[in-house]
């Protein structure tokens, strides 16, 4: 393998990483970036390791770059231990799928702040570099709007989010969805407070919607059949389901799509730059990909009609109300669109993979993994 030089032109050294929450989505994309493109080691943690199984097996040329710890980070001396001897912490462990965040407000409080601390505090105290993962959520609803509907102001710079500039702007506490923005902003206030007063160096990172292979589970397939994953999950399941797929109060809430290979690339260009890296909060995101989750619904059944070969239904989509969907306390951040000024200046990323691309790979993924099991899943039910 070429030596990977940083973006000075450096050789880089090779880093003993420990990855937090390495089982899940963006975990696994992240360890197998790091072992097949770089010769950095990893500490894996996490209370899972499906997502993970196929880089664990021994005789690969990469298996004496990972170990495995099943680890609980919310009851586990052993988490200092590993930090202790590592180069950089990686902080991806949370609850972070919205139907949880109304209905177990305390779980989720508790993953995302309570249960963050430790690692922080152990960071500073054994003089760790820091890369915890944030959220866009932590920007809230958007100044736009509150504006009228027919405002001329509605201008896309009302919606655009800043890292050092955009105000945090949550609902009242009644409504719980809030409860993980609000813990995820505490955590980072948190983490900037240990920077300026303890002189850790850390950076944030504030995913806008990552998408691709391996993101959630099919209820009733890889996860209980009641629970409710994000919507790139939902939309896959009713897809092989051949059901309409359902449009939380009409699909207007718009989103920005990134592909999780683009956005790896930016996690690395984080890892492997601490100098243009280190004390800076940045938005990971693709603003070229913004749709309506209606309009998503729409590309998503076209691609998926062309993937499996199936014919367009006559009834693609079904409106249900944010209530019935997801329950009491629910409220929708209603526009997400990153500024890109910090990232490109500081990492020279940019992201290149259309929405549409990214959902032909990730449905193609969607497919051959679950389209068969889901098929199962429906003629049990009927026969029942
Ligand atoms: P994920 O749920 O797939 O991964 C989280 C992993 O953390 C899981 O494997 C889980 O088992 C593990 N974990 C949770 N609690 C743990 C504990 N106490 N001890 C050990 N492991 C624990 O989620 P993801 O999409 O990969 O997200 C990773 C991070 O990025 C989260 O912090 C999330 O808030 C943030 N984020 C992601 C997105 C996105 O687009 N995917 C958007 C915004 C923020
Ligand atoms: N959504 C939807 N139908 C579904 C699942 C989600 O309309 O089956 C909507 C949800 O209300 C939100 C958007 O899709 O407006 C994105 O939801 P996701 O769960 O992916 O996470 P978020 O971007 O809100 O963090």
């Amino acid at each position: 393998m070429a030596p990977r030089l940083d973006l000075e032109g450096r050789c880089i050294q090779p880093l003993k990483i420990c990855i937090i929450g390495a089982g899940g989505f963006i975990g696994s994309h992240l360890c197998e970036a790091l072992l097949w493109n770089t010769e950095h080691s990893i500490l894996a943690v996490d209370i899972f390791c499906d997502k993970i199984q196929h880089l664990l097996s021994p005789g690969e040329e990469w298996s004496n770059r990972i170990d495995f710890f099943m680890i609980n980070i919310k009851h586990d001396p052993q988490t200092e231990n590993l930090i202790k001897i590592s180069d950089v912490v990686i902080n991806l462990a949370a609850i972070c799928t919205p139907a949880d965040y109304n209905t177990r407000p305390l779980d989720t409080i508790y993953s995302n702040f309570i249960d963050a601390l430790p690692v922080v505090r152990y960071c500073t105290d054994n003089n760790k570099r820091l890369i915890h993962f944030s959220t866009c959520e932590v920007y809230g609803k958007t100044i736009g709007c509150f504006l009228p509907n027919d405002s001329p102001l509605r201008k896309d710079n009302f919606y655009v989010l800043k890292e050092d500039e955009s105000p945090c702007i949550f609902g009242s506490i009644d409504k719980q969805r809030w409860s993980y923005g609000c813990a995820k902003q505490l955590l980072e206030r948190l983490v900037y407070a240990e920077g300026a007063e303890n002189d850790l160096k850390f950076t944030i990172v504030r995913p806008f919607n990552w998408i691709g292979p391996r993101m959630d589970f099919i209820p009733g397939v890889d996860g209980p059949s009641h629970a409710v994953p994000r919507v790139l999950a939902c939309f896959s399941m009713a897809l092989m389901k051949e059901e309409p797929l359902k449009l939380v109060d009409g699909g207007k809430a718009q989103r920005t799509f990134c592909y999780i290979k683009d956005a790896i690339d930016a996690v690395l260009r984080i890892i492997e730059n601490p100098d243009r890296a280190n004390m800076r909060i940045f938005n990971v995101g693709n603003p070229m990909n913004e749709a309506s989750v209606k309009e998503l619904a729409e590309v998503m059944t076209d691609v998926y009609c062309k993937i499996s070969g199936k014919s367009k239904p006559n009834l693609t989509t079904i409106d249900i109300s944010s209530k019935e969907f997801y329950g009491e306390g629910y409220e929708d951040s209603d526009r997400r669109i990153p500024d890109m000024k910090l990232v490109t200046r500081q990492l020279e990323w940019q992201p290149t993979t259309s929405l549409h691309d990214l959902l032909e790979f990730t449905l193609a993924y969607q497919h051959k993994t679950y389209s068969q099991a889901v098929r199962e899943c429906v003629s049990k039910t009927f026969s029942t």
